[in-house]
C-alpha cells in the first residue's frame, strides 16, 4: 500500500465528502445486488374510489444492502441512473413485476394492472420497446395488465426515439401514466397528444388538501381538465378519511396511499381485495 503524506490526506478529506463516499460505495455494491438477490419488489394497491375495488398494484423497489440495511429507492435510483445501472435494474423490476402479476392471475384472482416505474433513462433507449416485448413474451403477461409510470421530465425529451417508443407501447396495448403530476411544467393538453391514459397527482398536493386552498384548487382543476381530455386521475399518498372524502367529492377516479395499504411484499397481500377490505 502507498504511504499517504499529510498533504494527500488533506486533499482526500476535502474531496471525498460523505455523499461522494456513499455514491461510490452504492455504485460498486449495486453491481452485485441482482445476482445476490438483494432486491425485492413491494406492491401497493391502487383503488377505484367509487367502488373500492382493486384496480392495480404499483411495484416499488426495495434494496437490502448486506451491511447498510434497507436503502430507500430515492437514494439509489438516481445513482443507478447516473451510472447506467438503471438499465439492468429496470429490466429486473419489469420482469419481476410482470411475472408476479401473471402468478396472481394464475392463482385465480380477478386480474388487475401492475404499474411499474420507468426511468427516463430507460425510455430514451432505442431498444426499450423490444425489451418490454421480450419480457411480456417471457412472462406471458397480456399487455393490458401492464402500466408504465414515467415522470413529466420525459415530455421534455421531445425526441423522435421517445415519441416513437410511446406510440409503439400504446399500440402494443400497454397503458401509460404520468407520475408525480403537477410538480413539473407539463400542460395536460401535452399529455393528450402523447396519449397518456392517466395522471398521478403528486402526494405533495394531497398532503394538506383539507387545509391548503392552493392544493385544493390545483387538485380540482387537474381532475376536471383531465376528465375533459378523457384522461384518468390517480391521487397518491391518501392517508386519511378527510383526504379521501375530498377526492371522492371531486370525482377523482383512483387512489393510493397508507389509508388503503402500505407497500408490502407480494405474499403479504390478502385477496380478494374489495370494498373495505384494506
Ligand atoms: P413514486 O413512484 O412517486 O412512489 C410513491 C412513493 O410514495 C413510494 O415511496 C411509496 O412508498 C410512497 N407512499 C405511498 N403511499 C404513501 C402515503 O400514503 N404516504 C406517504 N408518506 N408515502 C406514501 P418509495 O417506495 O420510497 O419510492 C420512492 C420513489 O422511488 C418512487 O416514487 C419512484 O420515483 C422511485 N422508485 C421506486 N421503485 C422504483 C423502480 O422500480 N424504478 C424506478 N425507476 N423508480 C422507482
Ligand atoms: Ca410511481
Ligand atoms: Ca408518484
Ligand atoms: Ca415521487
Amino acid at each position: 500500500t502507498k504511504k499517504q503524506g499529510s498533504n494527500n490526506f488533506t486533499i482526500y478529506s476535502k474531496e471525498l465528502d460523505f455523499k461522494t463516499i456513499f455514491k461510490v460505495a452504492v455504485e460498486k455494491d449495486l453491481k452485485s445486488a441482482i445476482e445476490n438477490n438483494e432486491f425485492e419488489l413491494f406492491y401497493q394497491p391502487i383503488v377505484n374510489l367509487k367502488t373500492e375495488q382493486l384496480n392495480g398494484m404499483e411495484a416499488l423497489l426495495r434494496w437490502t444492502h448486506p451491511t447498510l440495511g434497507v436503502i430507500p429507492p430515492d437514494n439509489f435510483i438516481p445513482i443507478s441512473e447516473e451510472s447506467g445501472q438503471i438499465i439492468s435494474i429496470g429490466k429486473w423490476v419489469l420482469e419481476t413485476a410482470c411475472r408476479q402479476n401473471k402468478e396472481w392471475q394464475n392463482a385465480g384472482h380477478p386480474p388487475f394492472k401492475v404499474c411499474v416505474n420507468i426511468s427516463t433513462i430507460q425510455l430514451k433507449r432505442p431498444d426499450f420497446v423490444d425489451a418490454v416485448k421480450a419480457i411480456l413474451h417471457k412472462t406471458e403477461l397480456a399487455p393490458q395488465w401492464l402500466e408504465l409510470e414515467v415522470t413529466e421530465s420525459i415530455l421534455m425529451e421531445n425526441t423522435e426515439v421517445v415519441k416513437d417508443s410511446l406510440r409503439q407501447l400504446k399500440k402494443l396495448g400497454i397503458s401509460m401514466s404520468i407520475d408525480d403530476f403537477g410538480t413539473g411544467y407539463t400542460s395536460l393538453s401535452y399529455l393528450r397528444q402523447f396519449a397518456f391514459d392517466r395522471v398521478k397527482i403528486d402526494r405533495s398536493f394531497i398532503e394538506d388538501i383539507e387545509s391548503d386552498l392552493n392544493g385544493k384548487a390545483i387538485t380540482s382543476s387537474i381532475i376536471a381538465l383531465a376528465h375533459k381530455l378523457n384522461i384518468g386521475v390517480i391521487a397518491e399518498g391518501i392517508e386519511n378519511e378527510g383526504q379521501l372524502g375530498y377526492l371522492r367529492d371531486e370525482l377523482c377516479d383512483e387512489g393510493q396511499g397508507y389509508y388503503f395499504s402500505r407497500p408490502m411484499p407480494a405474499e403479504k397481500h390478502i385477496f380478494p381485495y374489495g370494498s373495505k377490505n384494506y
